[in-house]
């Protein structure tokens, strides 16, 4: 506690706040103030990760919480009829017990469906909320890396928007489609808000991998009943907005 001093009356005013909350910690009901893979919305993360810089300083929170966070260059989703992609990440550590490349992890969320998936790196789970959210996309043309995309900053070039807008099916030419663009490494990142119309553009490199298998669950609250497959007409089941909580 600093000391106590007429100038600092303000601040000491929050520190007693944070002493408050942190002798009311077992009280706290929101996302755990911690690592964790199971499902909560963007508000509750966001929420949770303020209350504990709330209690522990801002500083270098996002490697001493561990905790699902936005970062600024990506903070607002990509939306996309009814789904909304929103991207988190956390920072691990060895003492966490998990290894992976550059120790961090990567968290796509569809609040609308309660779907999330978590990867180890962005574009991995930028693909899955992809399968998820918008079908056909790997069918989508690859832009040649021949036709200059852009001429710099997001807009894309009147040769590269001729080209796509001749090839993309109408459907996909909506807010939040993606596009795809050939590229060479290092430049391989998805770009999101960079198609035409606000979506992804994905790096082609995404079609040499196939649909990934979802390495995460679902919301445990809207944990489907065993896979069954698909009739033999050929309609697979659809995890509709009806389903029971
Ligand atoms: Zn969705």
């Amino acid at each position: 506690m600093p000391e106590h001093s007429d100038g600092q009356l303000a601040f000491d005013f929050d520190a007693m706040a944070r002493e408050d909350a942190r002798a009311r910690l077992d009280e706290w009901e929101g996302a755990p103030l911690g690592l964790t893979r199971d499902y909560f919305t963007p508000a509750r993360f966001d929420e949770a990760f303020e209350h504990w810089k709330f209690l522990n300083g801002s500083l270098g929170s996002w490697k001493r919480s561990h905790m699902w966070h936005r970062e600024g260059w990506n903070g607002a989703g990509t939306e996309f009829g009814e789904h909304r992609g929103e991207i988190f990440g956390a920072e691990l550590s060895p003492e966490d017990g998990h290894e992976g490349p550059g120790g961090m992890l990567t968290q796509m969320i569809c609040e609308p469906c309660d779907w999330h998936v978590i990867a180890e790196d962005d574009n991995t789970a930028v693909e899955a909320w992809h399968d998820h959210a918008v079908p056909g996309w790997r069918e989508l043309p690859v832009l040649p890396a021949a036709i200059r995309v852009r001429d710099g900053g997001a807009t894309l070039s009147k040769l590269a928007m001729k080209w796509i807008t001749e090839r993309y099916p109408q459907h996909m030419q909506v807010p939040g489609a993606p596009i795809i663009t050939e590229r060479s490494s290092p430049g391989t990142r998805h770009v999101h808000h960079y198609s035409p119309w606000g979506g992804y553009d994905l790096s082609h490199t995404a079609l040499e991998r196939p649909a990934a298998p979802e390495v995460s669950s679902r919301a445990p609250r809207r944990e489907l009943p065993p896979f069954v497959p698909a009739s033999p007409s050929g309609q697979s089941r659809q995890a509709g907005p009806d389903l029971s909580r």
